[in-house]
This record gives C-alpha cells, sequence and structure tokens, in this order.
C-alpha cells in the first residue's frame, strides 16, 4: 500500500518528508510538482535529489480518480463522473465563464442531510470523500483543462464545495483540500475564490471561521423553521436562529465579507411573496440590516422522486425583486450544461441507484460524448 500524496496539505507533506529524512524544501519542490505542473511521475520531477526520487518510488504514488464518464455541453460546461470505488461515484462540474473558470468539487459520496430537493440527498450517504479525491478533482480538472487549452496559465479561478455531499460533515479531510487550493506552491486561489456551501452544520461553521476563513454559503431554501424543518431534515438540529447567529459569528473572522445564501426555488413552496417578506425579516432580525449577506436564487432541476416542480420564471422575477427592493443583492442564478444532464448528483445516482454498479458504469462511460481521457502515471494525457 503506497501512500497518496495528494493527501497532504504543504505543511503535511512537510511532515511526511521530514519522516523520510528530508528538509522542508524538499516537500515545497514535490508539492509544486504535482498541483502547479500536474505531474505524477516521481522520474519527472528532475530538480529532486535522485535519492529522494528514489526512495518516494517506493512508498508513494500520486493516484488521480479514475474518470467513468465526461460530457462537454455546448455552452462549455464539462461534467465528470469519477469513480470511487464499490460502486460509489462522484462528481465534479466545470462552468467557464467570460471573466472566470470556476469548478465545483464534490465531498462525499451521497450525502446524509436528505434535503428534499436534491438528488443527491435521494440516494442515502455511502461515504466521506478522503483529502486525496477531493483534491484530485481539482488535480484532474486544472490540468486536463491547460492541456485542453494548450496553455501552462491557470484555468480554474474559483472552487465550490458544493458537488455531492455535505462538507461540513467530512471536516478533517476538508481543510487540507482547502488549504492546499490556497497555498501558493499549490493552486494560489484567493480565500475569496474558494465556497464551502453548507446546509447549516452550526458548529463546524465555527470551526472554519478559525481555521480556514475562506467564502461561506449556506444553502437555506426557507424562510421559517416549519418549511426549512421539511426542505433541509439537519434544520431540526440546528434551527434558523443558531444558523443566523453561526452567520454573523463567521463573519467576524472574514470581515468584509458577505454570506451568499443559496434558495432553491419550488414552486407553489417556498416562492411566494410572503416567502420573500419573511427572508427579509429574518436577515434583518437584531437590527443587523441587510449588507451583511446575499442572496442566489436557483432555478430548481426536477427530477422524478423529488415530487417538486421548478417555480415559474415570472415567480422567479417577482421574487428576486422583492428582495432586491429590501437592499438584498440578489442573483437568479444561470442554468448551465442543461443539455448534458439535469441536477447535480444525478449522474452518480444512475451508479448508486442500482445494485449492478459496474454495468451502469459501463454504459455511463459508452455516453460520455467525449473522449476519455487516458491518466498515466506521469499526468493526464488529453
Ligand atoms: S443539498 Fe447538499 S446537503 Fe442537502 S442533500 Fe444535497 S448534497 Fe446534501
Amino acid at each position: 500500500m503506497t501512500t497518496n500524496l495528494l493527501d497532504f496539505d504543504l505543511d503535511g507533506l512537510a511532515v511526511f518528508c521530514e519522516r523520510l529524512g528530508e528538509k522542508r524544501f524538499r516537500a515545497t519542490q514535490l508539492f509544486r510538482w504535482i498541483h502547479q505542473k500536474g505531474v505524477a511521475n516521481f522520474d519527472e520531477m528532475t530538480d529532486l535529489a535522485k535519492s529522494l526520487r528514489e526512495k518516494i518510488k517506493v512508498s508513494c504514488s500520486v493516484t488521480a480518480l479514475t474518470v467513468i464518464s465526461q460530457h462537454e455541453s455546448q455552452d462549455g460546461t464539462i461534467k465528470w463522473l469519477f469513480d470511487v470505488g464499490a460502486g460509489n461515484a462522484v462528481e465534479a462540474v466545470f462552468i467557464p465563464e467570460t471573466d472566470r473558470g470556476t469548478l465545483c468539487v464534490s465531498s462525499q459520496a451521497g450525502c446524509a442531510v436528505g434535503c428534499r430537493f436534491c438528488s443527491t440527498g435521494h440516494q442515502g450517504f455511502s461515504r466521506n470523500l478522503s483529502t486525496a479525491e477531493i483534491i484530485a478533482q481539482l488535480w484532474f480538472a486544472e490540468h486536463f483543462l491547460r492541456k485542453k487549452l494548450g496553455t501552462s496559465e491557470r484555468v480554474i479561478s474559483n472552487v465550490v464545495m458544493m458537488g455531492m455531499g455535505e462538507p461540513l460533515q467530512n471536516y478533517a479531510a476538508l481543510i487540507p483540500a482547502l488549504r492546499t487550493m490556497l497555498d501558493d506552491h499549490g493552486y494560489g486561489l484567493s480565500r475569496r475564490r474558494v465556497t464551502v456551501s453548507t446546509s447549516g452544520v452550526v458548529p463546524m461553521m465555527e470551526r472554519l471561521g478559525v481555521d480556514c476563513p475562506v467564502a461561506l454559503a449556506v444553502s437555506l431554501h426557507a424562510p421559517n423553521d416549519a418549511l426549512r424543518d421539511h426542505l433541509v431534515p439537519l434544520n431540526k438540529k440546528y434551527p434558523l436562529s443558531e444558523l443566523m447567529h453561526a452567520c454573523h459569528q463567521y463573519l467576524t473572522h472574514a470581515p468584509r465579507d458577505f454570506v451568499t445564501f443559496e434558495y432553491c426555488m419550488l414552486d407553489g413552496v417556498n416562492d411566494t411573496q410572503e416567502h420573500a417578506q419573511q427572508l427579509i425579516h429574518l436577515v434583518q432580525q437584531d437590527g443587523r440590516g441587510t449588507s451583511w449577506c446575499k442572496f442566489n436564487l436557483i432555478p430548481f432541476n426536477p427530477f422524478p422522486a423529488s415530487g417538486l416542480r421548478r417555480s415559474p420564471h415570472a415567480a422567479v422575477q417577482a421574487f428576486a425583486a422583492r428582495l432586491n427592493a429590501a437592499s438584498i443583492v440578489t442573483t437568479v442564478r444561470k442554468t448551465r450544461g442543461d443539455d448534458i444532464d439535469a441536477a447535480c448528483g444525478q449522474l452518480a445516482g444512475d451508479v448508486m441507484d442500482r445494485t449492478d454498479a459496474k454495468n451502469r458504469m459501463e454504459k455511463l462511460r459508452d455516453q460520455g460524448r467525449r473522449v476519455i481521457p487516458v491518466i498515466s502515471d506521469s499526468g493526464i494525457r488529453g
């Protein structure tokens, strides 16, 4: 069994190298080869001492995830399905825009929170991803895209932990992955360009603020406890009053930041003017005004098991107008990649929902509309 070096942030790699009798600067060199250059073959790391290369070849690897399928939308969105073993699969999605390239990353196979409107939540929870499995999504996507676009410049400028899973229920693996994203010797992303999205794991929000205060998004989806208990079952454990308090506490660690509230618009469920008014009241409680938060309204991606419908365009616009009129900055998320699949978690659901996972994966492989890149031990071959 070899040690997968994708499991370490730079401090962790330095400790690992020290145990091998190597100085910290060697760990920095190794880290840069892996994350900045996308190299997985130790023989290609030419400025590392041969003795170190020989040492780590015996006991270490840079092991990426196997790509099951890759679907590319006409709008440039790319969705990958990765095999994480035992019939489990996770998704990552690249969303290109004129001024940025965003990668949406998964933190768990499945999810235990069980939000009603979420395809992943309907699949149940399989397991936490390791740090290596989280960072491997970025490692793969970044270096694949550089090859595809023929550039040595960074392609992914933003990471959102909004894929499958509740990141704050996989905290121990999340933190080294975030630190690797932020590290100048890793991906060099600024703190505000890495977003952790949580359904409201209150105690871990406080810890995140202390340990790694990246941008915070909260999956709100309801303006009162009765409705939120129904849509986001975690609300029964951490009700809105605690959640709002945790948001304000978080901002004490990240002054000048704001919290983004994600709000999935569900026809006839949470999309009326009365709901909008309740939200305004919720964020203004305690005389805090509205400048500390933003709202992102998300058109629901229907899937059969949900029994829910997408709010009509007019209802979304009227909802946004009401919030904006109360000086709450509100955006409506553009739907991207509609032609390659619907709700987040659906591709993986095709694998996880059925017992014959191996055949399902084969099928998804065949359905991939682009050639699946080959990952060799020396990196990514486009
Ligand atoms: S919305 Fe997020 S927290 Fe809720 S079930 Fe889906 S993945 Fe889990």
